[in-house]
């Protein structure tokens, strides 16, 4: 589903008029446009669907060892202010008979993050299609993300990080499982 740009760009517009700017200034005037084209981008998980993303990535593999992968970057916007939160994801999983192909959690976090969020939904999200996608005996996914509503504004906390995370399957039922993926991200995940 195309987004009609032409209209975001008419509210762009309007918007610097209503905040005290003139748009017909020089450095303004091409700015609904990068307003427009820079959305679109950013929600476009909205308009995308998982199971695309997902269909030619799945592969047959008999294991019962843990897979993570860390670091992966996110870059969102909260949902209350579209201010960005931006920070890292880890994923791990045990699969039963499925993996995934390696760039394809990276590009699953992509499509989720690109839609209006909270990060604890995102965390759970991502954590639901992992485990549905291929079946896992179980899912831990923990993101360490940075606020724009909150360094910026509001309470001005530079320094503050949120933590969120989702265990399912296995890595809820299991102390010890929940235990090794925790160590294998590192509690800081670095
Ligand atoms: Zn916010």
């Amino acid at each position: 589903m195309a987004l009609d740009t032409t209209k975001i760009e008419k509210l762009v517009r309007e918007l610097l008029i209503e905040i005290g700017e003139d748009p017909e200034r020089e450095g303004l005037i091409k700015t609904p446009q990068r307003v427009a084209a820079a959305l679109s981008f950013l929600t476009s998980g909205t308009r995308s669907d998982p199971a695309r993303v997902i269909n030619d990535a799945i592969f047959t593999q008999k294991t019962n060892s843990m897979v993570i992968v860390k670091n992966i970057e996110v870059y969102s916007l909260c949902e209350h202010h579209m201010l960005p939160f931006f920070g890292r994801c880890h994923i791990g999983y045990i699969p039963r008979d499925k993996v995934f192909g390696l760039s394809k959690l990276a590009r699953l976090v992509d499509l989720y993050a690109r839609r209006l969020q909270i990060q604890e939904r995102l965390t759970e999200q991502i954590s639901q299609v992992v485990m549905e996608s291929i079946n896992a005996q179980g899912v831990g996914v923990m993101i360490e993300a940075r606020h724009l509503c909150m360094m910026m504004r509001g309470v001005e906390k530079q320094n503050s990080e949120m933590i969120t995370s989702s265990v399912i399957g296995t890595f809820r039922d299991s102390v010890a499982t929940r235990e090794e993926f925790l160590a294998l991200i590192g509690t800081r995940g670095s």
